[in-house]
């Protein structure tokens, strides 16, 4: 197939195109370079299956695509803040010129959602059927109500154009090829262990996540994209749940050293706890389960990231 992959050049979506020329597709990637590098894609830039393209995606394209993957817009909380309003913009304007396309050329289409669109969850472990519980006018709402926003044109234009859509909501997700000034908490505490710094954890360190190693999830994706039954909301992620300081004593003991932990102020809206229920997952993708525990997949990132910090 040829394949458009919006945001290409990021952590997520460089993990994707390997995965996609290696199962012999034709694969275009569209980013703009502002999170992603050419770095994560210089493997495969001189590869005859392969393009890329600076573009951004609030400006029209087109392409004689089968699929398009639609993963451009900033996923840390540090760089979605940075400009509110074009993150929204992303997300988006993004949306809409890629369902514009997948409609013109009947290409199945697929979403990076989030389980950012739950928000601070009151209901826990998060099912697809819990409509969330966002702040509409804060700091993280740029990202969580663009992503929302998103969600809402993929299944108008499904409902009223017959777009064929698939829709994922990540949880947490880590592994090489992060960037290491990404400000995300995996990246932050790997790269501060390895440094030698301290271990920067948000407020008192009780809040929860969920880890999921990047190939774990990639796997998720593929099997959407290549099933016709289900068009989504789907949650993929790992529910393992754990805290904060608990990643960060797991991180410390994997590198050693002699970092220690310090508290700094919680940042506003921080979800207080967050676990995926991949139950609709794990029926309707032929069996796909997360099968990286934490400890290995930390291993792994941490061997990506030594030589380089
Ligand atoms: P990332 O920041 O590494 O990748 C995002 C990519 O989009 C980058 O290459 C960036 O340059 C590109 N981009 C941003 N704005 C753009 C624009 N206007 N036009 C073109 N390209 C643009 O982040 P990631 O972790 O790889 O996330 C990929 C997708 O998955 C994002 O949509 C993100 O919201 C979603 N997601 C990720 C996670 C996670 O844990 N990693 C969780 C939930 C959702
Ligand atoms: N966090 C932390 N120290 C850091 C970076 C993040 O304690 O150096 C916390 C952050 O406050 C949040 C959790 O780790 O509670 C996950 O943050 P991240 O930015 O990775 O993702 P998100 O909040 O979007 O889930």
């Amino acid at each position: 197939m040829r394949i458009l992959v919006t945001g290409g050049a990021g952590f997520l979506g460089s993990h994707l195109c390997d995965r996609l020329i290696a199962d012999g597709h034709d694969v275009t990637v569209i980013d703009n370079l502002f999170t992603g590098r050419k770095q994560n894609i210089a493997h495969l830039l001189q590869h005859p299956r392969f393009e890329f393209v600076r573009h951004d995606v609030i400006d029209p394209f087109k392409f004689e695509v089968d699929q398009i993957y639609n993963l451009a817009c900033p996923a840390s909380p540090p760089h979605y803040q940075f400009n509110p309003i074009k993150t929204t913009k992303t997300s988006v304007m993004g949306a809409i010129n890629c369902l514009g396309l997948a409609k013109r050329v009947k290409a199945r289409v697929f979403q990076a959602s989030t389980s950012e669109v739950y928000g601070d969850p009151a209901v826990h472990p998060q099912p697809e059927s819990y409509w969330g519980n966002v702040n509409p006018i804060g700091k993280r709402s740029c990202y969580d109500e663009g992503k929302r926003c998103a969600e809402t044109l993929f299944f108008d234009y499904h409902r009223e154009n017959g777009v064929d859509i698939r829709v994922v909501r990540i949880f947490n997700t880590y592994g090489p090829r992060m960037h290491e000034a990404d400000g995300r908490v995996v990246s932050n505490f790997i790269v501060q262990a390895l440094r030698g710094q301290d271990i920067t954890i948000y407020g008192d360190g009780s809040q929860t996540r969920s880890f999921c190693y990047v190939d774990d999830l990639i796997e998720g994706w593929l099997r959407l994209m290549a099933q016709t039954e289900t068009v989504g909301p789907v949650n993929l992620g790992n529910p393992g749940e754990f805290t904060m300081l608990q990643l960060a004593e797991l991180t410390l003991k994997l590198v050693g050293g002699t970092s220690k932990i310090v508290h700094r102020p919680l940042p506003a809206d921080d979800p207080k706890q967050r676990r995926p229920d991949i139950t609709l997952a794990q029926k309707v993708l032929g069996g796909w389960t997360p099968k990286v525990p934490l400890e290995e997949g930390l291993a792994r990132t941490i061997a990506y990231f030594k030589p380089r910090v």
